[in-house]
């Protein structure tokens, strides 16, 4: 059981990637991946018309969204 660098969180030694002859790393891997995700963007979602027809018709179903329920429409 460590302690993480980044997070401060005490983990098995199984959360943290191994460097070989070095050991393991001084952060953990759920660390590690987010460092990760934060530098590289997600890569945009593309459209999907059906998703697209399903929210439109499901949006005039419910009808409009009321910022207040006080507000008569
Ligand atoms: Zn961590």
């Amino acid at each position: 059981m460590r302690n993480c660098n980044a997070c401060q969180r005490l983990l098995p030694d199984l959360a943290f990637p191994s460097k070989g002859r070095q050991g393991r790393a001084g952060t953990c891997t759920v660390c590690v991946n987010d460092r990760r995700r934060y530098r590289m963007p997600l890569p945009p979602i593309p459209r999907d018309p059906v998703q697209i027809d399903l929210n439109n018709r499901a949006d005039r179903w419910y009808g409009f969204v009321r910022p207040n329920p006080g507000w008569r429409i």
